[in-house]
């Protein structure tokens, strides 16, 4: 079987996620269990070794839910298939410890960018473990005011038909994708604009186009929302004439409007 440079960078990716998923379980569960020793340590107050144990008691239940949920990951991203039951414990595993997996990577020196590029890669290809058949009006794209060329005079973020389709810019292309698909199109200077325009066209799915940072968050204000992140291209650094393939976002939105779940 011939196996393409993309699946195995993709599968790298997916992999550092899901490493320090597992480590941070081990992390907390350690923590967990070096209190419940305290608890039995000689001269301490009942009152202590109350609170002490209804601390480790949390931990444990938390620790075990997110165990639950890096299994149901692991499932979901085997058997390409979506497991309903273990939605909670995933949400649970992907949101509360997401914060201890970013402290543990900045432990072994592991670039922020890179994790949360792996996380992206991991909730895509959940996303894609079920079955979409959406109306184009039911699918939201979002995508960032940096894709705008910043010498553009044109004011998109109020409205983004406003962009003269010029070329200097990927705007008119969007839109150009748009228009054929007859999805809606949203553009979000941050995460609040990102969630109003969300509460307003109540989409049942999002395409979102933006860097690690925003991506991540978003996908997790969105939950249980489901949204495939593009990330974009930033040749003049972040914040400024960032670029997007018009083609990665097509590929994403193909898979929500496919009659076969786009497989
Ligand atoms: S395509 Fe042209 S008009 Fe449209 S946003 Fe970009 S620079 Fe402005």
């Amino acid at each position: 079987m011939k196996v393409s440079i993309p699946y195995i960078q993709n599968y790298v990716r997916k992999r550092l996620f899901l490493g320090l998923l597992g480590g941070s379980l081990l992390l907390v569960g350690l923590f967990a269990f070096a209190l419940w020793y305290i608890i039995f340590y000689p001269g301490q107050s009942l009152m202590n070794q109350s609170l002490v144990l209804a601390l480790v008691l949390l931990l444990s239940v938390t620790v075990v839910l997110a165990a639950m949920g890096l299994a149901g990951i692991l499932l979901t991203l085997l058997a390409s298939k979506r497991l309903s039951f273990l939605q909670g414990p995933m949400r649970v595993g992907v949101n509360i410890f997401f914060p201890v997996i970013i402290g543990l990577g900045k432990l072994f020196k592991i670039d922020v960018d890179r994790i949360k590029r792996s996380f992206i890669e991991v909730n895509n290809q959940m996303v894609r473990a079920s079955v979409f058949r959406l109306a184009p009006e039911q699918l939201l794209v979002l995508v960032p005011h940096c894709l705008q060329n910043t010498e553009c005079p044109h004011k998109i973020t109020v409205k983004i038909d406003n962009c003269r389709r010029c070329g200097k810019c990927c705007i008119g292309n969007l839109l150009a994708l748009r228009d054929r698909c007859g999805v809606r199109m949203g553009v979000a200077t941050g995460g609040t604009l990102a969630r109003k325009l969300i509460k307003d066209y109540r989409p049942r799915a999002v395409v979102a186009v933006a860097c690690e940072r925003d991506l991540t968050s978003g996908i997790q204000d969105s939950n249980p929302l489901p949204v495939l992140g593009v990330t974009n291209e930033r040749p003049f650094g972040p914040c400024q004439n960032t670029f997007i393939d018009t083609g990665r976002v097509e590929d994403a939105l193909k898979f929500f409007l496919a009659r076969e779940g786009g497989r």
